[in-house]
Parts: C-alpha cells; sequence; structure tokens
C-alpha cells in the first residue's frame, strides 16, 4: 500500500511523546528503568533526542524499534494545538495519557489502509470506509473522548473486517496455505520456507530462520518477529506488515518489503 502521510511518525513535529510518557524497564532493549511520564534523560529541550545516532551502541535499541504510527505529532500539533508539556505542565498528564491510546488508534487505521489499498478487497472497500472514517472522526475527539475509549472493544470490532480482508487477500495464492494463527514458533527453522498466503497472525517467531523465506501474500498481523531474521526473505504484498515488526527484525539489502515500509537504518 501506499503509506498515509498521517500515519507516518513525523518526531520533527512531536514534542517526544515516546520519549516521555512510556515506561520503559531496564532490558536489552533499554538501557536504564524509566517511569510513563517521566522524560527520558536523553530527551534534549528541543525533543531531539542526544544519543541518536548511538542509541543501539549505548543500549537503547528498543528506541530504534519504536513506531508511533503517526500518533505523536496528532497529538502534539493537532490535539493540543501546538503547546508543549514542558510550558503547560498542566496538560502534561492528560498528553501522556492520551498518546498510547491515540497510538493504538493509528494502528488499527494503518490496517484499515492497508485493507482498503488491495483491489482483491473490493468487496468490502464500504465496510472498511465507514470503520475507517469512524476511526479518523476519533483521531480529531477531545481528549476525554479518547481516553474513554475501550481500545481491547475497538480492536476486535475492527478485527472483524481485517480477517475478512486476509481471507481475500491471501486468496490469491492458489492451493492449500499454512495457518500458524497465534502458534509458538520462537526460533523456528523457516529458511527458504514456502509461506505465501500463510497467516502468521499473532504467532511467536521471535529469533526465527527466515532467511529467503517466501511470505508474499502472508497476514503477519500482530506477528513477533523481534530477532527474526528475514534476510533475502521476501515480504511484498504482506498484508499488515508494520515498520515496528520489520525494525525489530533482522534483515539486509536482499530482504525485498511491501512497499508502504521502508529498509532500517541499522540492517546490514
Ligand atoms: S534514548 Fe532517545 S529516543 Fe530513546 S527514549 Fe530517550 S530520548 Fe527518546
Amino acid at each position: 500500500m501506499h503509506a498515509p502521510e498521517n500515519l507516518l511518525a513525523d518526531c520533527g513535529s512531536c514534542f517526544g511523546l515516546c520519549c516521555v510518557a512510556l515506561p520503559f524497564a531496564r532490558s536489552s532493549d533499554f538501557a536504564v528503568d524509566k517511569a510513563a511520564g517521566e522524560p527520558c534523560r536523553n530527551l534534549l529541550e528541543d525533543s531531539r533526542c542526544g544519543i541518536h545516532s548511538t542509541l543501539r551502541k549505548k543500549g537503547f535499541p528498543g528506541c530504534t524499534v519504536y513506531d508511533c504510527f503517526g500518533a505523536g505529532q496528532k497529538v502534539s500539533r493537532s490535539m493540543f494545538e501546538g503547546r508543549d508539556w514542558r510550558q503547560q505542565p498542566s496538560n502534561s498528564s492528560e498528553m501522556f495519557a492520551v498518546f498510547p491510546i491515540m497510538r493504538d488508534v493509528h494502528e488499527l487505521l494503518w490496517y484499515l489502509a492497508d485493507a482498503r489499498d488491495r483491489t482483491s478487497t473490493a468487496p468490502l472497500h464500504n465496510r472498511i470506509d465507514r470503520e475507517y472514517d469512524e476511526l479518523d472522526a476519533l483521531t480529531s475527539a477531545t481528549p476525554e473522548i479518547v481516553m474513554s475509549v475501550d481500545v481491547s472493544a475497538l480492536r476486535a470490532r475492527v478485527n472483524d473486517v481485517l480477517l475478512d480482508a486476509s481471507d481475500l487477500v491471501r486468496a490469491d495464492v492458489a492451493g492449500k496455505k499454512k495457518n500458524y494463527r497465534g502458534r509458538d514458533m520462537i526460533g523456528a527453522k523457516l529458511a527458504g520456507a514456502d509461506l505465501r498466503g500463510a497467516s502468521l497472525r499473532g504467532t511467536y517467531l521471535i529469533g526465527a530462520d527466515l532467511r529467503g523465506a517466501d511470505l508474499r501474500l502472508a497476514d503477519v498481523i500482530g506477528a513477533d518477529l523481534r530477532g527474526a531474521d528475514l534476510r533475502g526473505a521476501d515480504l511484498r504484498g504482506s498484508i499488515f506488515a508494520t515498520q515496528f515488526q520489520i525494525n525489530a527484525a533482522r534483515g539486509d539489502r536482499a530482504t525485498q518489503l511491501p512497499e508502504s515500509l521502508t529498509r532500517p537504518s541499522h540492517w546490514a
């Protein structure tokens, strides 16, 4: 799909919300513990990261993986009309509470945009448009309304149409498709596997060897690809792939990505 601009993170238009609003636990992803609402010690006054070019080296690889789907600039520039939490501390708790919910809503919009951008889902386009428009309107609502959203219920509702879209997209692959939905495949050896049109919904593929695997038109929504080896894999046309998943995986110049995603700078 062609990624909608409003769903792409624009860190320069955000007040560093992911670096303040979210909690971190000290781990291989983050070198320090940090509570929700506490500014990261590396965050500069102008909302840039003070260690941006050395994040991985300094023990913050999690920051190179995270993607807000454009929620940061939406909250900073649109909802709070460019009022920085530093200048208006009275807004800060509301801003920090609304940001993760906005991120979840933007993520759902990303999936709906992907489903809508395919010709095989034409029978569903009206239904997808209705869901998209309703969620899009929600992103322009007041902080109180956004904070009252039941994200789990929203995900379940949107998932109905996403599942139908997935079936239509994957039907373009002839023959029996593999179904690994929700399976624990941590560290699985799948190098060179034919996974065209497979369901990898919510599959745990942490550290899996997917070198050279064919994932065209596979449904990868919610698949955990942390540390998965995608070198030489083909993900063109895979449905519901996100930048977050790709950033968390390993890959190289031979990895073929869906056109909406970009090759992470930390890949070889
Ligand atoms: S290390 Fe940089 S990118 Fe990561 S949370 Fe801190 S300021 Fe943000």
